[in-house]
């Protein structure tokens, strides 16, 4: 068993769809597969927008609406033989009047909850999902669509729900055991134990295809993108960059952590526990061997890639004789969690008086908040000072495994962005000394992504 999976950029339309095919057809001449599919390129952020504009009591979602409407019935035209139209077409009706009395509720009470807001964007994939499989059907191959909420149990964290895999994997292979055809299965989403629709993070769907391939101890994954695999770099911010051939599982994982958006964080994990490859390989050159993701350590370059997250911004904490004590700093951090922070880097000055913490620009309120609540006495009484937020920042990230035991990486890194005039305002070592990554402002971002794929590729 194969389990291969598309994303957004490769089901984008009709001629795209048809190279998916082709891929599907002819990976079925030597396997058996189950496949995974994002929602059509672009939908999931069209029904966050749709629902923001909802939200805010602007009548002009409908029209909106009516637009994503029609490129899926327009889609349905195009894929699916004539006459399976019609049954195809009542499937897509329904779902988009659930859609409209749902906005509609959303625009009359100007709120929209996580929970609401996963079973919105659900549709997205249930949607692409079941038009791809009656479209492959119609092509002869004997398809079944699985709507995962069936087969993927989680917690109630909406928008971000955690996996029950002693529930899921025995939901997946029974039913995989029950049912014929080869399964088309719907990328992103699950449901709790009381039936209510989750979703695993924004690009689950590639998490979604590693849940699968464990489950069911498949021979290996292939996630199907626009690129060739996991390159050095961003393509779309350094045009040199090229593919990776191979990464282990943890680069991989650090890689994506530190915002290579070809691959979800969180997919590596099930296929290390099961050792199960993972192919990152290019819709539209499929000749292309892409990457390989798998256990072994190969040590033949100082760093395997650079990746970078924009919009960040920089909260420190300082307070002199305050920060030394013990219990400050995990004061600092427990605040964070509680407000669901996501720290995404801790440098500690050297001085020790205080810590810098690099998180997403969007959560630096609340995580401002929470920290001057959590020292409300300290900060009135002068121990600590009120805690600072510097945005328009950006992280940088070097990965490979060859620096555990290779101290050079550090020194290329910091004299390559000292050359090119680029200040660091904060700098970390991952504890699995997997990475070296650094707080920049977000104008370098470029200069400095492209300096350092120079130092470390190029020369
Ligand atoms: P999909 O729709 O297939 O899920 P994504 O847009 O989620 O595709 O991921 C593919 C994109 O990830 C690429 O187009 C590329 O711009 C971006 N990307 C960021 N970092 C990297 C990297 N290191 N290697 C390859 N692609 C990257
Ligand atoms: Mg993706």
């Amino acid at each position: 068993m194969k389990i291969i999976k598309f994303g957004g950029s490769s089901v984008a339309n009709s001629s795209t769809i048809q190279k998916v095919f082709d891929i599907i057809r002819d990976k079925l001449k030597s396997h058996e597969v189950a496949v995974v599919f994002s929602a059509f390129g672009g939908v999931t952020e069209n029904l966050f927008s749709i629902a923001e504009l909802a939200k805010k009591g602007d009548q002009t979602y409908r029209v909106l609406l009516q637009t994503l409407e029609e490129r899926h019935m327009n889609l349905v035209r195009e894929l699916i033989p004539v006459h399976q139209q019609s049954m195809v077409m009542t499937y897509v009706k329904v779902r988009f009047n659930e859609l409209e009395d749902l906005f509609h509720g959303i625009f009359l009470i100007k709120e929209s909850s996580p929970r609401t807001m996963d079973y919105v964007v659900s549709f997205g994939e249930r949607l692409s999902t079941f038009i791809l499989a009656e479209a492959l059907q119609g092509q002869g191959i004997k398809s079944q669509f699985v709507d995962a909420r069936e087969i993927i149990r989680t917690n109630g964290r909406f928008g971000q729900a955690k996996v029950d895999f002693e529930v899921t994997n025995a939901l997946i292979q029974k039913f995989f055991k029950e049912h014929d055809g080869m399964k088309v299965v719907t990328g992103f989403v699950a449901s709790t134990e009381k039936g209510e629709t989750t979703t695993l993070g924004r690009s689950g769907s590639d998490y979604t295809s590693a849940i699968l391939a464990a489950a069911l101890q498949a021979e290996d994954l292939e996630i199907w993108t626009d690129v060739s695999g996991v390159l050095t770099a961003d393509p779309k911010l350094v045009y040199t960059a090229f593919t990776i051939p191979q990464l282990s599982y943890n680069e991989a994982m650090e890689l994506s952590h530190f915002g290579a958006k070809v691959i979800f964080p969180a997919t590596m994990q099930p296929a290390m526990r099961r050792n199960i490859p993972i192919f990152i390989k290019n819709t539209f050159d499929p000749n292309n061997p892409g990457t390989l993701i798998n256990g072994d350590e190969n040590k033949q370059s100082l760093i395997k890639g650079i990746s970078s997250i924009s919009n960040i911004s920089m909260v420190t904490v300082e307070g002199a004789g305050l920060m030394e004590t013990i219990g400050a700093s995990s004061r600092v951090f427990k605040a964070l969690a509680e407000a669901k922070v996501n720290i995404l880097l801790i440098s500690q000055a050297s001085s020790e008086h205080s810590i810098c913490l690099a998180i997403k620009s969007d959560e630096s309120i609340g995580a401002k908040e929470a920290i001057e609540a959590e020292f409300h006495y300290e900060i009135k009484s002068g121990e600590m000072n009120e805690v600072k937020v510097q945005h328009d920042l950006a992280t940088i990230a070097v990965v490979g495994e060859n620096m555990k035991h290779n101290p050079g990486a550090s020194g290329r890194m910091f004299r390559a962005l000292g050359r090119n005039n680029i200040n660091v305002a904060a700098i970390a070592q991952g504890s699995s000394e997997l990475n070296i990554s650094a707080v920049i402002s977000h104008q370098d971002l470029q200069k400095a992504l492209n300096a350092l794929h120079e130092a470390f590729f190029l020369s």
